[in-house]
C-alpha cells in the first residue's frame, strides 16, 4: 500500500466537505424531528428544508416550488423519463436522447422501449458533441421528450444546452438534462436555456451520497414517482432525507460561492496534466472536447495498453483513477461513450479518466504523470502488439 492517497476520481464521487458535515450533524441528533409533525422541533426542520429548497432553486434560476428532492442522480433521471413517458403517452411515444448518456438515462430508455416507446439515440462527433441538425431532424410530431446530458461524466464534454433547449422549445418538446456533472461547475439558467427538467446529485459536489434533486418546470405534467404521504408536493412521498437535503444545499451553496476560484484552480492543473501527457507519453489521444470541457476532467487513450492493468498499477502507487471499460460490472465491453466518439475497441480499452478537484496540487499532478509514464512504458514493453508495431514502423 502506498502511504499517501492521490484521489483523481472526483467524477465518481467526492468527499463531503467539512462545512457540509458540520451543517448536517445536528439534524441526526437534537434536530431529529419529522418535518411533517407539528411541534416546534419539527417545524424548524420543515423551515430548514424550505430554506434549502430556496437556496437550490436560486442556483439554477428558478423558484423553490419547482425543486423536488430525490435519492440522487439516478432517481432523478428515472423519474424524469418514466413519468414523462407515462404522462405524455397521449401525445406520442417517441423520445430522443444520445449515445453518450449515463446508464441512469440509457437503461431507463431501454426499459421504456420494452414498454412500447421508441427511442432515437443521437450520434456525437469525435469530441462527444451532439449535432444540432441531427437533433432537429429527429424531432417528429409524436416526440414527447429530448434528454441530453449537460456534461459527460467520462470525457467531460459540455453540450450546447442552450441551443438544444431553444430547439426543443421551438418544437414544443419537453427538454430534460442530466446535469449531475455540470451542476455548480457550469453556469445554469433553466429559463434562458429552456430546460424543463434537470437532474443533480449531492455526492458529486462535495455533499452526501443518496440525495439529489429533480427540477421540474411548473406546468409540466409529470406523475408522482413514489406514492404515499404528501411530501414534495405529493409527487415524491416518504419522510424527507433531512440531513441529506441540508448537506446537498450546503454543498451547492459553497461550490457556487467559490465557483470561479475552483474552476480557475482546476483548469490550471487540468491543462498541466494534459500538456505533460501529450508531450511525454507517445501514442496518447485526448478524449473529449479540448475547449468545451469540464474544468476537472482529463481523459486519455493510450494505445497498446489494457486499462485495468493501468488502474491496478496506479493503485499500487496510491493513485485513484478510473478507466474506459466497465469491468467492474463484470463485462469486458469498453465504455459506450468512447465507442460513440469513434474509438476502436482496443483503443477504448486503454483509456484513463483523471478527475481532479480544487484540492489537487501541481505536485500530485506531476507525481501522477511521472507514475503514468513509467506504467505505460512497462505495460507496452510487455505487449506483443506494441512489439509488432515498433518492428513494422522501423
Ligand atoms: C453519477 C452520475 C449519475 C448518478 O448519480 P447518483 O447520485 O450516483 O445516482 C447520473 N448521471 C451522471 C452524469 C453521473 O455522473
Amino acid at each position: 500500500m502506498a502511504d499517501k492517497i492521490i484521489y483523481m476520481d472526483n467524477a465518481a464521487t467526492t468527499p463531503v466537505r467539512p462545512e457540509v458535515l458540520a451543517a448536517m450533524l445536528p439534524y441526526f441528533t437534537e434536530k431529529f424531528g419529522n418535518p411533517s409533525s407539528i411541534y416546534s422541533i419539527s417545524a424548524e426542520n420543515k423551515n430548514a428544508i424550505t430554506t434549502a429548497r430556496e437556496m437550490i432553486a436560486g442556483t439554477i434560476g428558478t423558484t423553490a416550488e419547482n425543486i423536488y428532492f430525490t435519492a440522487g442522480g439516478s432517481e432523478s433521471d428515472n423519474w424524469a423519463l418514466k413519468a414523462t413517458a407515462e404522462a405524455y403517452v397521449g401525445k406520442g411515444k417517441h423520445i430522443i436522447t444520445t449515445k453518450i448518456e449515463h446508464h441512469a438515462v440509457l437503461h431507463t430508455c431501454e426499459y421504456l422501449e420494452k414498454h412500447g416507446f421508441e427511442v432515437t439515440y443521437l450520434d456525437v462527433d469525435e469530441n462527444g458533441m451532439v449535432d444540432l441538425k441531427q437533433l432537429e431532424a429527429a424531432i417528429r410530431p409524436d416526440t414527447i421528450l429530448i434528454s441530453v446530458m449537460f456534461a459527460n461524466n467520462e470525457i467531460g464534454t459540455v453540450e450546447p444546452i442552450e441551443k438544444i433547449g431553444a430547439i426543443a422549445n421551438e418544437h414544443g418538446v419537453l427538454f430534460h438534462t442530466d446535469a449531475v456533472q455540470a451542476y455548480t461547475k457550469e453556469n445554469i439558467d433553466v429559463e434562458a436555456m429552456h430546460i424543463d427538467m434537470l437532474s443533480a446529485s449531492g455526492h458529486k459536489i462535495g455533499g452526501p451520497k443518496g440525495v439529489g434533486f429533480l427540477y421540474i418546470r411548473k406546468g409540466v405534467k409529470i406523475r408522482s414517482l413514489i406514492h404515499g404521504g404528501a411530501q414534495e408536493r405529493r409527487r415524491r412521498a416518504g419522510t424527507e432525507n433531512v440531513t441529506g437535503i441540508i448537506g446537498l444545499a450546503k454543498a451547492a451553496e459553497l461550490a457556487i460561492l467559490d465557483q470561479k476560484e475552483i474552476t480557475e484552480k482546476e483548469k490550471k492543473i487540468r491543462d498541466h496534466l494534459i500538456a505533460r501527457i501529450e508531450k511525454e507519453i507517445p501514442y496518447a489521444r485526448l478524449n473529449g472536447d479540448r475547449e468545451k470541457r469540464l474544468a476537472n476532467n482529463v481523459n486519455f487513450s493510450f494505445r497498446f495498453i489494457e486499462g485495468e492493468s493501468m488502474l491496478i498499477m496506479l493503485d499500487g502507487k496510491g493513485i485513484c483513477a478510473s478507466s474506459g471499460s466497465a469491468c467492474t460490472s463484470g463485462s469486458l465491453d469498453p465504455s459506450h461513450v468512447l465507442l460513440a466518439i469513434g474509438l476502436a475497441h482496443e483503443i477504448a480499452h486503454g483509456s484513463l479518466r483523471l478527475t481532479i478537484s480544487d484540492k489537487t496540487t501541481q505536485e500530485e499532478a506531476d507525481f501522477v504523470v511521472d507514475s503514468l509514464k513509467e506504467i505505460v512504458e512497462k505495460l507496452r514493453n510487455m505487449s506483443p502488439l506494441y512489439e509488432d508495431f515498433i518492428k513494422n514502423s522501423k
